[in-house]
């Protein structure tokens, strides 16, 4: 089936015949053609439609146009751990997947697509339309039902047959143009492939796992993070994937605030709280002076916190705390703390809070000129982007990130949720710029180390591998990389 056909399985009450059969009767291949053909009254005319299913089409695709809102990762992952974890408790249950755009850590997420295996006929199907957060069911089939929950969030929820479950979960992860090159390496073996299994003639002959799809068109596993056809196909078959971040490889953490400017907690109590997610420093980083909404520190107050973080220092042995600041680049591209202060401290973030709307040259040249200063390490969230709430600055990316390499600097891939700013496609621009990326948490509460695992999820996207990833290093090699820019300016 054609994908653009695939999506109009997405409109509940249509399964795969009855979308061959209005592409068949009425050239329908679209989800804009299916309203067009509905609204015009020709659906009613094909046999087993009538004017009923007709109504209902119509209906389904006014709620799939509601359902045009997306959530960010934190309030997805928030409704699908709580789903998966519930629905894992069916009896006759296997095994429960979450599969598109969420398992491919996309930085939004339209709805949930979530895969079960287990037995046919079980309660699966009742006790998820009687989850508690179900606001209407839009479907209710065997195999397959979907629902909306009260947050707005779509569920699809579908039970495949262990013999495809890999099979489903490669077509439901996505995305859809990776999955039409895969077919298309399947095509020229003479194999079908598709959400059922890998088919030579009649005969399935994988199917069950992904590697096992994979395996079958000649290729190696490739990891849902990489599956946007951005050339992932070909690194696979020319053995050249990336082998990319995972979480655990993060050593320590360059953003934090504490409640010195706008974070919620102490110097200790965020020390302890990222030893206890395994880092093994962080660097402080309150706001400076400019930011006076969020009581950025002056440069007295800087010295203060340096005193603090040398007294703590010397009676914790267990995690290392450097000395920061998230200093604010003014419009004109200076810094708001003058170098006589910048240049005791290990870490210093320039970040632009101010005029997010400059133009574009102006925009540029204030951000280069920020990184002029031989005393800036990073970049903090370079596009300023909020997601569903601000848009990226307009920055000339390309000269920012070969300014940084020239002065190296590291461009941060701030972690929150909101943010995650650099975007997939950036990080994958930095990595073939050689710039370094830092994944920072930006926390302001100890709460808000968790932010660490989206921004990993984001570099995945961004095919970044450990060593393009500056807060991999250990204590003493980061030391070397912050020092080299300062170095280098001589
Ligand atoms: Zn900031
Ligand atoms: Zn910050």
């Amino acid at each position: 089936m054609p994908p653009t056909l695939a999506e109009l399985l997405k409109i509940p009450g249509l399964g795969p015949k009855r979308v061959q059969a209005l592409s068949h009767e009425l050239g329908v291949a679209t989800i804009e053609q299916l309203r067009q053909a509905a609204s015009a009254g020709q659906i009613r005319n094909i046999s087993g439609f009538g004017a009923k299913t007709e109504q209902h089409i119509l209906e389904a695709l006014a709620a799939h146009a509601d359902q045009t809102q997306r959530f960010t990762r934190l309030v997805a992952v928030q409704y699908a751990e709580a789903l998966v974890d519930y629905l894992k408790h069916v009896r006759g249950v296997d095994r429960v997947v979450v599969a598109g755009s969420y398992r491919r850590m996309k930085d939004t997420v339209g709805d949930l697509d979530i895969l079960v295996t287990g037995e046919p006929g079980s309660a699966l199907m009742e006790r998820f339309l009687a989850y508690d957060e179900v606001d209407a069911v839009l479907a209710h089939g065997e195999t397959r039902s979907s629902v909306v929950l009260h947050s707005g969030l779509q569920v699809d929820l579908r039970l495949v047959p262990a013999e495809s479950y890999g099979a489903a979960l490669h077509y439901f992860t996505g995305s859809k143009s990776h999955n039409i090159a895969v077919r298309r390496l399947a095509q020229a073996r003479g194999l079908k492939l598709n959400e059922y299994g890998v088919f030579q003639g009649e005969k399935r002959i994988a199917g069950d796992t992904e590697e096992s799809v994979f395996a079958a068109v000649g290729l190696p596993f490739i990891a849902p993070e990489l599956r946007e056809d951005r050339g992932e196909i070909e690194a696979a078959r020319a053995g050249r994937l990336p082998q990319l971040i995972a979480l655990s490889d993060l050593r320590g953490d360059l953003h934090t605030h504490t409640k010195a400017s706008d974070g919620r907690n102490t110097i200790e109590e965020m020390a302890r709280a990222a030893r206890a997610q395994g880092l093994q420093y962080i660097a402080i980083t309150d706001h400076s002076r400019r930011l006076t909404v969020t009581h950025g520190l002056d440069p007295r107050q800087v010295a203060r916190q340096s005193d603090e973080i040398d007294r703590i220092n010397a009676s914790h042995s267990e995690i290392t705390i450097l000395k920061g600041i998230e200093v604010d680049v003014l419009e004109d591209g200076t810094l708001d703390l003058p170098d006589s202060v910048l240049q005791h401290l290990d870490v210093v973030i320039a970040a632009v809070h101010s005029k997010l709307d400059l133009p574009r040259k102006q925009q540029t040249e204030r951000i280069l000129r920020a990184l002029d200063n031989r005393y800036v390490n990073l970049l903090a969230h370079p596009t300023g982007r909020l997601l569903g709430e601000r848009k990226p600055c307009d920055i000339d990316m390309l000269r920012v990130m070969r300014k940084a390499k020239s002065r190296h600097i590291g461009l941060e891939l701030n972690a929150q949720p909101v943010r995650l700013d650099l975007d997939d496609i950036q990080c994958q621009m930095a990595r073939d710029e050689g710039v370094l990326v830092s994944i920072n948490s930006d926390a302001h509460s100890t709460f808000d180390f968790a932010n660490l695992q989206y921004g990993v999820g984001q570099a995945r996207r961004g095919w970044l591998e450990p060593d393009k990833v500056l807060n991999t290093r250990s204590l003493e090699t980061l030391r070397a990389a912050l020092n080299a820019s300062r170095a280098k300016s001589g």
